[in-house]
């Protein structure tokens, strides 16, 4: 029986899922977290009596590695499949955007602009040679085979709202892998459909870390030094200093009032202090959380912006107040719980000369990081997917 001490760095859904495999195999898995409670940007809270994710998170049908984690964990009479719709706000009201009809419709691009959209939408799901697109930008890309005009009004707003001052560096290869990937959630009928956890992703996290030691807030931060000398492995998720990442901020909030049909809300207005907006209820319905609609407002920012530094009522103020302007008919009086959270590593920077960065870093030494997860976006399903290929990697 293998007996030998494993340490893991930060109990984000890779590092659990990396030690959940390795006490799999007779390890004895210790993990240290240095916030109060396990999972990182897929930890949970609680509102409307359920729990909830911090920041919106759902699955696609494509997502094969989190669906048999899912299964193996026997929670998967839990894992729903609903009908997803999608809005986006530009510049003076919503519109929908959910298939060929709507986009036809969508009377912010002329014909042949959306001619070419929808062929280019089309020509990256279907093309599996992602390599060619790494060494050019998503900007550059876009805006020869989409036109100029569909950039500026579809891509444009998501490539800034997300990567900032980076929205123009960022390789074609990201923006390939997310309509790549993502295309194939559909049912029967060929509509897009999104999975969710019914009682919430937080489930995966207990139990994954059910068997494993796990350390909270003791010590807040093990030196890298202390656990190689305590330790035969130690498997570190922190940041990686070389790499940029981008931080992510949003309010959830409870409301008895519905303020959309759609589950999903682009805002593409740069004036938008949030990128979506997600009536989370609209995806599977209100019953479970005594009533009340469920909305994210959320929003990608660099790490040294001033939602990191002002207090909540700040935050709240000022995008309620837009919210407030794009719909009108929203009534604060009616917000029954809020709580806004701030993510400082929520997203690594891939531009046409990423690396991934490598696993072995010490004799003795890991590295499990999202940033390794080139050229998919990174996601829970990549998470548990890069976990499992350093425990097969560690033996
Ligand atoms: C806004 C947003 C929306 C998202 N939506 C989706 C979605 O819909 N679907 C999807 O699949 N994915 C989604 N994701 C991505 C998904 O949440 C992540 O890919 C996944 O949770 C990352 O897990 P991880 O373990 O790699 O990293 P993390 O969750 O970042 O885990 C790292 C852990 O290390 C801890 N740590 C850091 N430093 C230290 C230290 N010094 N000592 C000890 N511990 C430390 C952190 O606190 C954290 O718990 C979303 C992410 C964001 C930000």
């Amino acid at each position: 029986m293998n007996s030998r001490k494993v340490a893991i760095i930060g109990a984000g859904i890779g590092g659990l899922t990396a030690g959940y495999e390795l006490s799999q195999k007779g390890y004895v898995v210790t993990v240290f977290e240095k916030e109060k409670e396990i999972g990182g940007l897929l930890s949970k809270f609680e509102m409307a009596g359920k729990n909830l994710e911090k920041t919106y998170h759902h699955i696609f049908k494509t997502d094969k590695e989190i669906i048999s984690l899912i299964k193996e964990l026997g929670l998967i009479d839990k894992l729903k499949w609903y009908k997803s719709s999608t809005s986006i706000y530009s510049t003076d009201k919503f519109y929908p955007f959910n298939g060929v009809i709507d986009l036809l419709k969508f009377e912010k691009l002329d014909l042949i602009s959306k001619f070419r959209l929808g062929l280019v939408y089309l020509w990256l799901k279907f093309d599996k040679n992602w390599q060619k697109y790494k060494k050019i930008t998503a900007t550059d890309w876009i805006k020869k085979w989409a036109g100029k005009r569909a950039y500026e009004i579809i891509w444009k707003p998501l490539l800034k709202g997300k990567f900032h001052e980076y929205y123009n560096k960022v390789s074609m290869a990201w923006l390939w892998a997310r309509i790549h990937t993502r295309g194939g959630s559909k049912n029967e009928k060929g509509e897009e459909v999104l999975g969710y956890l019914d009682g919430g992703f937080g489930q995966i996290n207990n139990k994954l870390a059910k068997n494993l030691n796990v350390k909270t807030l003791c010590p807040s931060d093990i030196s890298l030094d202390r656990a190689t000398s305590d330790f035969d492995i130690v498997i570190d998720t922190r940041p990686i200093k070389d790499v940029d990442y981008i931080g992510a901020v949003d309010i959830v909030f409870s409301s008895k009032q519905s303020l959309s049909n759609y589950y999903w809300h682009n805002i593409n207005d740069f004036k938008s202090p949030f990128l979506v907006m997600v009536q989370h209820t609209n995806l599977m319905g209100n019953k479970n959380y005594n009533g009340k609609n469920i909305y994210y407002l959320g929003t990608y920012v660099p790490q040294n912006h001033k939602y990191f530094k002002v207090s909540d009522k700040e935050i709240e103020k000022e995008w309620f107040d837009y919210l407030k302007k794009i719909k009108p008919e929203f009534d604060e009086k009616q917000v029954w719980e809020k709580k806004v959270f701030r993510f400082k590593n929520a997203q690594h920077i891939v531009t046409t000369n990423y690396k991934v960065p490598s696993y072995k870093v010490g004799e003795k030494t890991y590295r499990l990081n999202f940033a390794q997860i080139y050229p998919e976006d990174r996601g829970i399903n990549f998470a548990v997917k890069e976990a499992k290929k350093l425990a097969m990697m560690i033996g």
